[in-house]
This record gives C-alpha cells, sequence and structure tokens, in this order.
C-alpha cells in the first residue's frame, strides 16, 4: 500500500504514535501540526486520506475541514475527525462538516488503521489493492513482485516505486520533479534527468524484444502509464 495520509495533529505525542503505526502500514505520511500548513499541504500533495484534530493551535479542525471542502480539488478527499471529548463527537455529528468518520480520543490505533483501510478502499480501490494489473503487467505490492505475463521482472526499489507510482493513476501524466517528490522523495537531492534514466530502465526491464511498452513520454511534460495499455492488442 502507498496511499498517503495527511495527518493534521499538534499533539507530538500522538502525532509521533500515528507516523510510527502508519508508516508500519506501508502509508506515506506528511504532518501538520496547524490548520493553516495543513490547507497549504492539501493543495500541493493531494493526500489520499487527512486525519484532522478537533483541537488545533490558529483555526480548528471544524474550520480546517470546512476550508478543505471548500476547495474544489480536494472536496473528495476523505476526512477522518480527532475528537478528544464525547460532547465534541457529538457537535461532529450534529454539524456535519463533511467529515467522512471520527473517532474520539483515545481511541485504538486498531480500530483506526481498520477505519482508514475501509474508507480507501471505498474511494480508492487502487491505493489499498495488493496488486495492480494492466494487461499482462502485474505488480505485487505484498511481494514487491513484478511480472509480465510468466516472466518475472527484477526492479531496483526505485523503479519498482516509479512502476508503482505511474500504474495507480494510468493515463495521468506525471512531470519529473512529481515523480521526484513521490518516489525519491521531498528531501531528495537528485537531478530531474534522473528521472529520465530510471524511467528508461523500467522500460528496458518491462519490454523486451517486440512487447509493447505501458510508459509514455509526454513531450515537455513527462511520463504516464498508457491508459490504453493492455486494452488494445
Ligand atoms: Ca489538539
Amino acid at each position: 500500500m502507498s496511499a498517503s495520509i495527511l495527518v493534521i495533529e499538534d499533539e507530538e505525542p500522538l502525532q509521533v504514535l500515528l507516523r510510527y503505526n502508519l508508516e508500519s502500514e506501508g502509508y506515506k505520511v506528511r504532518h501538520s501540526a496547524q490548520g493553516e500548513d495543513a490547507l497549504y499541504l492539501v493543495g500541493e500533495e493531494k493526500p489520499d486520506l487527512i486525519l484532522l484534530d478537533w483541537m488545533l493551535p490558529g483555526i480548528s479542525g471544524i474550520e480546517v475541514c470546512r476550508l478543505i471542502r471548500a476547495k474544489p480539488e480536494a472536496r473528495d478527499i476523505p476526512i477522518i475527525m480527532l475528537t478528544a471529548r464525547s460532547e465534541e463527537a457529538e457537535r461532529v455529528r450534529g454539524l456535519a462538516t463533511g467529515a467522512d468518520d471520527y473517532l474520539v480520543k483515545p481511541f485504538s490505533v486498531p480500530e483506526l488503521l481498520a477505519r482508514i483501510k475501509t474508507i480507501l478502499r471505498r474511494v480508492n480501490p487502487d491505493a489499498v489493492a495488493e496488486q495492480l494489473k494492466a494487461g499482462d503487467l502485474v505488480l505485487d505490492r505484498k511481494t514487491r513482485r513484478v511480472n509480465r505475463g510468466p516472466r518475472d521482472i527484477n526492479l531496483s526499489p526505485t523503479e519498482f516505486r516509479l512502476l508503482e507510482q505511474l500504474m495507480k493513476n494510468p493515463g495521468r501524466v506525471y512531470s519529473r520533479s512529481q515523480l521526484l517528490d513521490t518516489v525519491w522523495g521531498r528531501d531528495a537531492f537528485v537531478d530531474e534527468r534522473t528521472v529520465d534514466v530510471h524511467v528508461g530502465r523500467l522500460r528496458k526491464s518491462l519490454s523486451r524484444g517486440r512487447e509493447t511498452d505501458p510508459v509514455r513520454t509526454i513531450r515537455a511534460m513527462g511520463y504516464a502509464f498508457d491508459e490504453r495499455f493492455g486494452r488494445t492488442g
């Protein structure tokens, strides 16, 4: 699984606990301790899901929720609210600000993980699917294996993540800098040409001889997984 989760939580121990448990489950985690920064991150990174604390310094969680829902590009991102007291939970229920779910602190981590999985499965099946498939190409997230028909494809960890990212959203064009951020990580100091080198290697591994190349190069823009791959001959 490589769904990304934005945690908006100001209590450091809880933030550490959440990050640890979410990363152990394979999620990519970003964190913000306050609403203003979080709103920026929501627009920038389009997380697959948001965990939002009710009581935040500065603008409140409920206001953050309302503002996220007002952004056209973020309207559909599921939000789970974390509330400190049961009466707040009542208010969350009553206000119906657009949160998809809520949990009252202290909550159990397995319960939270189960709720996250349920929501992600509903809104974005590919984000939690164990396998991504297109035509004769199968990427298995659990075993970290890639197969093309009967053929095992050996990929480096970077190339695996690159293929996974492209396959998650067939047809979506990723710029080199977007791929650097999502595959290599925001803090990595690598040149954009590194992306080209790895895409080149990935292609070589995926397609031998007359096999169709599933990766498209979009001039001056970047790369995409061919959404027609496997559908047409
Ligand atoms: Ca708080």
